[in-house]
């Protein structure tokens, strides 16, 4: 089933997003997580692409069982900085092979030292293009509500998301942020800018403080005063700050419903436990 049709349905939908193993040695593990969250029926589950230094190798293969064995339509995420016009369109006939009709189309993290030149890819939008060509797949893509933290400014930014749009994009996906006036903000300028497609809410529930301010700063993500309170007060203990990552990832997503965001994408960090609290706390809302 295509993305775009799941998220412009009557219903509202919860997404969740797990991760390929990072070292081959973990995958039975991460393979057993992610088929406990696919249990819980979301409305679809996306798997990343070597993200934060992870293996790609996985992402069909999970992708592919998520949808075959469990019934949730499968987004896989696909990168091209590092890649080739040969592997993209290898990959591209793995997924068809697979079943897999949803594609996140990503430019990924340019490695340190690696110069733009002489390269096949250089943005998301040449890989979204060459995707939309074949007309086989639904296309997202990825975009920051506090802005990508290489763009010139915000409406450079969005100047840019809109062309990725215009190369055939037909949903896009938040990167995480903690304060939902910043994405009501932004959806606000996008559609200003002319973007009409879909977006999708990203919530990240916290369970782990010291990854959480790391990754924040990478991003240039805000942390509000009443979650960095929460943080500094329950982050000593897991269990403690376990309950309050899923409580207030829970209010996010309430708020999100409340004001009219009908797709909210859940980063469960491969996490069966918290997807599945968050399902439950929100369980009538999504009935
Ligand atoms: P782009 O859309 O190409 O944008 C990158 C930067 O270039 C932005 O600053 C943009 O404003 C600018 N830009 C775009 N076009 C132009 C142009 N023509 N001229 C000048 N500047 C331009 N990474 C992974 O490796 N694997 C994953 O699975 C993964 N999943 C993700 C899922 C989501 C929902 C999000 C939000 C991010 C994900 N990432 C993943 C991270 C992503 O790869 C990085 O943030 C990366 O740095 C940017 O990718 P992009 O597709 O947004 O790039």
């Amino acid at each position: 089933m295509k993305i775009i049709d799941i998220i412009t349905g009557d219903k509202p939908s919860l997404s969740m997003e797990v991760f390929p193993p990072k070292t081959n040695d973990k995958f039975e593990s991460v393979k057993t997580a992610t088929e406990e969250i696919a249990k819980l029926s979301p409305s679809f589950m996306s798997v990343t692409y070597g993200a934060g230094g992870g293996t790609s190798d996985y992402t069909v293969s999970i992708a592919e069982n998520i949808q075959k064995n469990f019934g949730v339509p499968a987004l896989a995420h696909l990168s091209c900085i590092t890649s080739t016009k040969e592997r993209v369109a290898d990959q591209l006939s793995q997924l068809k092979k697979a079943g897999i009709e949803n594609i996140l189309a990503l430019r990924g993290d340019i490695p340190e030292g690696m110069t733009m030149d002489r390269l096949d890819y250089h943005y998301a939008s040449e890989l979204i293009t060459e995707i939309a060509a074949t007309g086989d797949f639904c296309i997202g893509g990825a975009c920051y509500p506090e802005s990508h933290p290489q763009s010139e400014n915000s409406f450079e930014d969005i100047r840019h998301l809109k062309e990725k749009a215009d190369c055939g994009c037909q949903f896009f996906t938040t990167q995480m942020f903690f304060d939902n006036n910043v994405l009501y903000n932004f959806i606000y300028r996008a559609r200003e800018a002319g973007i009409k497609v879909p977006i999708v809410a990203g919530i990240m529930p916290v369970t782990n403080p010291k990854s959480i301010k790391r990754i924040c700063a990478i991003n240039n993500s805000l942390l509000p005063q009443r979650f960095v309170r929460i943080v500094d007060k329950f982050g000593y203990d897991s269990e403690k700050m376990k309950q309050a990552g899923i409580a207030y990832a829970t209010e996010q997503i309430i708020d999100l419903f409340a004001n009219g965001i009908n797709a909210v994408h859940v980063y469960t960090m491969n996490k069966p436990d918290v997807a599945e609290a968050i399902m439950k706390n929100i369980s009538s809302i999504i009935g």
